[in-house]
């Protein structure tokens, strides 16, 4: 089966070129300059005038299925992939989960029989480490070299939960360092919150905002330059802080970076636009859809402008959503009178690619670089290059054809998450996932839906090409 997607703009990491993509079975096997496709003989021609063609988008940071505060993200692999696929992404990161005392490889294969033969894209795995010991340092060599597991995420946050003390991050660091994994860093000092919530509700301080107040940015970048030092100890481990959203952290990234280090960073859409006073602090217990960690920051504070410059400057590598849906009904209502009971976390795996394409529009990206935070950079970053995150011969043919002519607006009543409501409600892009593809199959085209649950594989990830 031999397809050609004709007529449209190929954006990558390296700029913008009118091409024709052909595309052989799964894999894409030509970029031709125009002129030459009336020479090729093909089963299917899909027409792309007016349209950008660009690499599936790679979501590195994802959630299904997990369970956390006594409930679990709402999506299934089957549902949050489905909606992956609509909004142009191709490929996920989901974290599987080694609970504290559990073996880690037991929750690897519970990972896999969640997602195995339920995804409609292709899928890895990163792995959380919920108790660091010997034998979970042993573990993370057996992934490296034996499952395609090759970033490990550790919390400083949630004590008593997925936590773990600095003894624990150095050695994990130091294990990494030998191995060539990335450590993976959620990086506020929970054992301050901690003491910052428990005084907020004697106050009587109940509502969602509160779950904004007492995650100050302080403590953020406190965790952050705690993260950077540990691993710059672990002989420069390789380190990537997920979900940085603010100022203060981002310029303890920076400063990393300036001194040749391997650190990385992630940001994600929620941080980019919304803010603590507009969204989670919306009037009575509305502000529970926006309920994250790190929470949504300060719009009195420059932080949205200063991640935006981040992304612009690489000091921020990329885009993820840490997409972790929950209802509002018997979920996020678990909260209510007590905003340390909300479950954590925004659905957003369907509108990463049009949320950072709306950055273009705006003048914050070009479109290259839109490209690269959504796609290249998370193939790189992870260990799948060039197999993903490019329109190149060799390359899976994960394509996504973007109308910058049409428009998407967002909401509840269109989305295809598994959520009762939208983080994104109203939002309106000037631009629009037009089709996709997924290993050359045509998998949604116009409002059409194509794929089907069991197309996506599972994807064995090498270390990582931005070592050195
Ligand atoms: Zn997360």
């Amino acid at each position: 089966m031999s397809l050609l997607v004709k007529g449209g703009t190929v954006v990558g990491p390296t700029g913008i070129r009118v091409a024709d993509v052909l595309v052989e079975g799964e894999k894409i096997v030509a970029v031709l300059d125009p002129s030459f496709s009336p020479t090729i003989t093909v089963d299917e021609v899909l027409d792309a005038s007016g349209k950008y063609v660009i690499p599936g988008g790679i979501d590195a940071h994802t959630h299904m299925e997990l369970p956390f505060g006594g409930t679990a993200a709402s999506d299934t692999f089957d549902t949050g992939t489905r909606a992956a696929a609509y909004g142009g992404t191709t490929t996920i990161i989901d974290f599987a989960v080694q609970r504290t005392g559990e073996v880690v490889q037991d929750g690897l294969a519970a990972w896999h029989a969640k997602a195995d033969g339920e995804c409609h894209i292709d899928y890895a795995f990163h792995m959380i480490l919920g108790g660091v010991d010997a034998d979970a340092l042993k573990a993370m060599d057996q992934l490296v070299t034996d499952e395609g597991i090759t970033s490990f995420k550790l919390f400083m946050a949630y004590p008593g939960v997925f936590y773990s003390d600095d003894g624990q991050i150095l050695r994990a660091m130091q294990t990494a360092r030998e191995n060539g994994a990335m450590i993976m860093m959620h990086a506020e000092n929970g054992i301050a919150i901690d003491v910052l919530v428990q005084q907020a509700l004697q106050r009587g301080e109940t509502d969602p905002i509160y779950h904004g107040i007492t995650r100050p940015a302080a403590l953020e970048a406190e965790a952050t330059n705690r993260a950077i030092a540990l691993a710059e100890v672990a002989q420069d481990c390789p380190l990537y802080i997920v979900h940085l959203s603010a100022s203060q952290a981002l310029e303890h990234v920076a400063a990393a970076r300036d001194k040749g280090r391997n650190v990385f960073a992630e940001t994600c859409p929620q941080y980019l636009y919304l803010t603590l006073e507009d969204q989670l602090g919306a009037p009575g217990f509305e502000g529970a859809k926006w309920v994250c960690s790190t929470p949504l920051r300060s719009g009195k504070e420059p932080h949205r402008e200063n991640l935006w410059r981040g992304l612009r400057t690489n000091d921020l590598a990329m885009v993820s959503t840490d997409h972790c849906p929950f209802c509002m009904k018997d979920q996020k209502e678990l909260g209510i009178g007590d905003f340390s009971k909300i479950p954590n976390g925004i659905g957003g795996v369907e509108h990463r690619v049009d949320l950072i394409y709306q950055g273009v529009v705006d003048g914050q990206l070009s479109l290259a670089r839109w490209v690269e935070t959504i796609a290249t950079t998370p193939a790189r970053m992870f260990g799948m290059y060039p197999k993903k995150g490019i329109i190149a011969p060799g390359s899976d043919a994960d394509i996504v054809l973007y109308d910058p002519s049409a428009r998407t607006r967002i909401s509840v009543e269109t989305h295809h998450m598994n959520m009762d409501h939208s983080a994104w409600e109203g939002y309106e892009i000037a631009g629009k996932v037009d089709t996709v593809l997924s290993r050359g199959t045509v998998i949604v085209a116009g409002d059409q839906y194509y794929g089907r649950a069991g197309h996506g594989q599972f994807v064995q990830r090498g270390l990582s090409d931005y070592l050195v």
